[in-house]
């Protein structure tokens, strides 16, 4: 991966979620987020959710940042709210668009508000399959 570049994972499993998603790319980018590349959507099933939780769909992103780490989580954290994500959310339910970061400009970091390279991203497939896809071969 390219040490000036940015992963993230979004996916979600309430609403319209391509929708959502199509609108989270056009805050990022005027958030000043540079947006490269967007995997496929990947639908998968909602492992880990509340009883009857509907598919989740799952895309990677790779795009430029020129701020710190921190600035781009509150990005981030700014737009899941505008896409209707309540304040109380539980961890492992269901939601309507979630993103995570899973590098950024090869920084490292281990806090609870943000740990990078993302703690999880090898043992989930839904992070590897769609990263897989806009990596040119580099992961
Ligand atoms: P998950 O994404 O594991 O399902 P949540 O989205 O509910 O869980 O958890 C979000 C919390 O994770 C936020 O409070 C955020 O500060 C923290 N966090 C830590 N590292 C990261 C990261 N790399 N990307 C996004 N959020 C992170
Ligand atoms: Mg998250």
């Amino acid at each position: 991966m390219e040490e000036k570049s940015v992963i993230l994972s979004i996916g979600g499993n309430i609403g319209d979620v391509p929708s959502s998603f199509n609108e989270a790319l056009r805050l990022l980018d005027e958030a000043g987020f540079r947006v490269e590349r967007a995997s496929s959507a990947y639908r998968n099933p909602a492992v880990g959710c509340e009883d009857g939780a509907p598919d989740f769909f799952n895309w990677a992103v790779k795009g430029h940042w020129d701020g710190t780490p921190e600035a781009l989580l509150a990005v981030t954290q700014s737009i899941e709210v505008a896409l209707g994500r309540p304040k109380d959310h539980p961890h492992w339910h269901s939601r309507t668009l979630d993103i995570d970061i899973i590098f950024c400009n090869g920084e490292e970091r281990s806090t609870p508000e943000l740990t990078l390279p993302h703690p999880r991203w090898r043992e989930r497939s839904f992070v590897l399959i769609p990263l897989r896809e806009i990596s040119d071969g580099e992961i």
